[in-house]
């Protein structure tokens, strides 16, 4: 009998008031997207802050598994079989399935979980029976319930009973969208993937924004940013990639404006260009991947005079982690081995020798007024182009 089901335990949503239903909703409906790329039918059924996934006799459940680790707003993904709410019943699928739950452990430890009160045996009793029943068929077992090898829960819930090994760890974090909706400013670096990644976890939606610099960037690193999207459109469901090209911007800024103040002139472009696409796309925020002193755009002079050009709020999730923090969770969602592809962006085109650390808003406006800083707006988003692409 194929009696497995996927049972999604919901994480900080649970704490969710009057509201609750909102964010279910926002689960249910990104688990449904998934489903539909994976073999066989599935049906849910949501009950006591477990979503449990039942598929059909065709149902590839270990890619379903795979998949629904990807969910914001779970918190852990279990692969569980489910029976009748019986003590003979939840033997009988132990036995059923002992030779996988035990694997190679040498201890191990039921553990029961009474949901359901009226359940005739308590959950300290019910774990003693089953385990009873284990080391009867594996007498080479011993029992260790501080640190076992293996642990076999025994859940029994107001509907169902259920029996499984252990879950794994979910995406966490809150169902995307259900905090708004987010511009990532996205180049083909290791941290701005991960900026976005840790906003999406934390509820919202996301559009990324891509600065290209034709002829001096190429195709290459056009590919690598849209495979960057990929992967956190994996996460997102789906995720626009705008992209606009910074070309006039800099030569101008080369040509008229002092050298040692380019970069920090062209950020400040960047966030002028992505607070007018956050407004066509409604985004209600902007997402850099900056790190406090990580390069000289990021020291606190200049990441001061760069904040003072937009009026939505800056979110810089990895503004206080250090770089190997932040690759690996780069490793983990699988976008660093595409960031380390060693094609240029078109921060890398015009690199000033000797950058100035210490900004100030004055030398910096001073500079400004040398450009006809709308003109070359507008003429820059002109160049504005986009996808889409699904995860
Ligand atoms: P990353 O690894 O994300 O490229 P970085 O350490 O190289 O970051 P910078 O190049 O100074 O840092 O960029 C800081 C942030 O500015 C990036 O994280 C990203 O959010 C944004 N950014 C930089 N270059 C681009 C670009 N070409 N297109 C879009 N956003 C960019
Ligand atoms: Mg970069």
């Amino acid at each position: 009998m194929n009696n497995e089901v996927l049972l999604l335990k919901y994480g900080e949503v649970v704490m969710k008031g009057l509201n609750r239903g909102y964010f279910d909703n926002m689960i249910v409906r990104r688990v449904k997207q998934l489903l539909k790329d994976v073999e066989g039918t599935f049906s849910l059924e949501y009950a006591q802050s477990t979503l449990c996934i039942v598929g059909d006799e065709y149902a590839d459940m270990v890619e379903a598994a795979e998949k629904m680790k990807k969910v914001f707003g779970v918190a852990s993904v279990c692969r569980a079989y489910r029976c009748e709410k019986t003590v003979e019943s939840i033997r009988e699928t132990v036995k059923e399935h002992l030779e996988e739950l035990i694997g190679d452990a040498k201890t191990f430890k039921c553990e029961g979980k009474r949901s359901d009160k009226s359940f005739p045996l308590s959950s300290p009793a019910l774990s003693g029976e089953i385990g009873g029943t284990v080391l009867q068929l594996m007498p080479h077992l011993k029992v260790d319930v501080v640190n076992p090898d293996v642990t076999i829960r025994l859940e029994v819930r107001d509907k169902y009973a259920a029996v499984h090994g252990g879950g794994e760890k979910g995406a966490g974090g809150m169902p995307n969208g259900s905090a708004g909706h987010g511009l990532l400013l996205l180049s083909g670096g290791i941290d701005s993937p991960v900026a976005g990644y840790l906003m999406a976890k934390r509820g919202l939606s996301l559009d990324g924004l891509y600065f290209d610099s034709p002829p001096y960037t190429g195709q290459a690193a056009e590919d690598k940013v849209n495979a960057l999207a990929e992967v956190l459109a994996g996460y997102c469901g789906k995720f626009y990639l705008h992209t606009i090209s910074l070309t006039e911007i800099q030569e101008v800024l080369m040509r008229d404006c002092d050298e040692r103040l380019f970069t920090v002139l062209l950020r400040r472009f960047m966030m002028r260009l992505a607070e007018r696409q956050a407004k066509n796309v409604n985004a209600s925020a902007l997402i850099t991947g900056e790190s406090l002193g990580q390069v000289a755009s990021q020291t606190l002079h200049a990441l001061t005079v760069t904040n003072a050009v937009p009026e939505l709020p800056v979110f810089r999730p990895c503004i206080a982690m250090d770089k190997d923090e932040i690759v690996q969770i780069s490793r983990k969602i699988g976008s660093f081995e595409i960031s380390i592809l060693p094609y240029e962006d078109c921060c890398t085109v015009f690199v000033p020798r000797h950058p100035n650390t210490r900004p100030t808003l004055e030398q910096i406006l001073e500079e400004e007024a040398k450009l006809d800083i709308n003109g070359l707006v507008d003429r820059a988003m002109e160049t504005h182009r986009h996808k889409k692409i699904l995860g």
